[in-house]
């Protein structure tokens, strides 16, 4: 009865989200065949003034209908990712300035790493998307202040660890999030990979922060796990596999320019 009551609350949020999208997408063409119609119109009364006008109106609706498919994209797992070799920790480092600005000064904020973490295959940009926003839910659920630590794992899983997280078995790097906020009750953690799902007050979330980190996370063949107690606060793990291969390190920009040469 409960897996039952799950699927009619996911079909809920599917039917709320193509019926939303439809409508969003709908508004947009209703841009780009207006822009167009003037224009014809325009042209057809041989009036050649004012038609960047009706062009760039036709534009800015295709475009906006293309960056909304888009995200779409991005919690179907079919969105298009550029896979790099990649030092986490470095990532995050480069990150830790817009962390600390966009959090603020009310919490502290910890970087946790251990020596010798292995690179990994990742789109890069969506990784700091990603860490990013776990960030950003850190501070939403931090309100009076708090801690907020960013660690570092090389995590190896046998056959047995891997199956207990629905990973084939293999060698991770854990990336972890974790907060001294309010936590979540079970039936939000159930929920929080849904699209649109959100218990934030209408224009402050969208609910699709976890979906998306979920969708990329998972064809980046990796896993996302939540630990959380009410009160306590909350872990958000991403697992993401190791690169495996001769090209261990990001490779600096001037060794490939002179490979290429020789
Ligand atoms: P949004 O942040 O826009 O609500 P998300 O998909 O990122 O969308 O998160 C969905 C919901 O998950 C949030 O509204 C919140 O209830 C819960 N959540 C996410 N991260 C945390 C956290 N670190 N602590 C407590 N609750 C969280």
């Amino acid at each position: 009865a409960e897996e039952q009551l799950r699927q009619a609350q996911k079909m809920e949020a599917v039917g709320q989200l193509t019926g939303g999208l439809a409508h969003d997408f709908n508004n947009l063409l209703t841009a780009v065949t207006g822009g167009l119609e003037l224009l014809a119109a325009r042209i057809a009364k041989g009036k050649y003034d004012q038609l960047d006008r009706y062009i760039t109106m036709a534009q800015s609706g295709a475009h906006r209908a293309a960056a909304l498919t888009q995200r779409l994209l991005a919690f179907s797992r079919r969105q298009t990712l550029a896979p790099k070799p990649t030092d986490v920790d470095r990532l995050i480092a480069e990150m830790k300035d817009i962390i600390v600005r966009t959090i603020g000064p009310s919490i502290d904020v910890n970087v946790v790493s251990a020596p010798g973490l292995w690179p990994i295959l990742v789109d890069a940009p969506q990784l700091e998307s990603a860490l990013l926003n776990l960030c950003i839910n850190a501070r939403d659920a931090m309100p009076d202040g708090g801690k907020l630590t960013i660690e570092t794992t090389n995590r190896p899983l046998d056959e047995r660890a891997a199956a207990a997280q629905d990973l084939p078995a293999g060698d991770y790097v854990s990336l972890c999030v974790t907060d001294t906020g309010t936590g979540m009750t079970p039936d939000v953690m159930a929920r929080v990979f849904e699209p649109f799902f959100t218990t934030k007050p209408i224009g402050e979330g969208t609910g699709l922060g976890l979906s998306m980190i979920y969708g990329f996370v998972r064809q980046s063949g990796g896993q996302v796990r939540i630990h959380s107690e009410v009160g306590a606060g909350t872990t958000m793990r991403l697992y993401l596999p190791r690169l495996m291969g001769k090209h261990d390190l990001p490779v600096p920009h001037e060794v490939s320019v002179a490979r290429h040469r020789a």
